[in-house]
């Protein structure tokens, strides 16, 4: 089953997000044929799962602290989350790297916090325009997926979603085509099939993000290796996501 994610960043009030749950719930399909997430900001949270209970969506967080609890002002930890009702989370998101300077080995610690607390990650990974063009987008992935999983035993890449985003599709209009996300996709998969073994890799769902809209999203879903799409802009409109949600139709 395809995984499509709406990551909200930091957008949305409290009657925003009502609105958008107004409009989007009534008119979510009875059956679908895909898993829908939605990761609003923190405060948005408890509201959020108000509205998707027994409804077929999953809410989770954009982000958590590798610490169980302590002295770190401002953050919220994974055990608040879950135990509110959180599914997963996002981990390594590109802005969280380049902008908030998120390393290897903290995105390693969040990693194993996430599973330990019963929160299924999503890992995002992707290159930057530059080391693409000076060939060395495979190198990069390689290093920001076995930094972020090392230590990792099948059991637990098993529960684990990995999201290719390349970080100049991100916010910039500018999407990845379907073949360039798919021999990306197959690369990650050969990846973790060399480290953890054939059975987990190829049940592994790796998701595409970057630009995706309704527009192009049935083609990016096509691809054998693109299990789903992590999408930003295009699931802050609850017509927009819900179109994208039914690619299919
Ligand atoms: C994202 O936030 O992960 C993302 C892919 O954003 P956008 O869809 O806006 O490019």
């Amino acid at each position: 089953m395809k995984i499509i994610a709406g990551n909200w960043k930091m957008h949305k009030t409290f009657a925003e997000a009502k609105e958008f749950m107004n409009v989007f719930l009534p008119n979510l399909p009875s059956s679908l044929e895909c898993r829908v997430l939605i990761a609003p900001s923190f405060p948005l949270l408890g509201s959020m799962l108000d509205r998707a209970q027994n409804r077929p969506i999953e809410i989770g967080v954009q982000n958590i602290h590798d610490h169980e609890q302590g002295a770190f002002t401002g953050e919220v930890s994974a055990s608040l989350v879950k135990g509110m009702g959180a599914k997963f989370t996002l981990i390594g998101h590109s802005e969280r790297r380049q902008l908030f300077h998120e390393t290897g080995s903290f995105i390693q610690k969040k990693i194993k916090r996430a599973l330990m607390t019963g929160l299924q990650p999503i890992l995002c990974i992707g290159e930057t325009l530059q080391e693409r063009e000076s060939g060395n987008m495979q190198k990069v992935l390689k290093m920001q997926l076995f930094e972020a999983l090392d230590g990792c035993s099948q059991d637990e890449i098993a529960q684990i979603i990995l999201a290719y985003e390349p970080v100049w599709a991100i916010g910039t209009g500018k999407q990845a085509t379907p073949e360039t996300a798919e021999e990306a996709h197959l690369f990650c998969r050969s990846q973790i099939a060399i480290k953890w073994g054939e059975a987990v890799s190829s049940t592994l769902p790796i998701l595409y993000g970057g630009s995706v809209n309704a527009a192009n999203v049935k083609a990016l879903m096509q691809q054998k290796n693109i299990d789903g799409a992590l999408v930003g802009g295009a699931s802050l409109s609850p017509e927009s996501f819900l179109s994208i949600i039914q690619y299919n139709y």
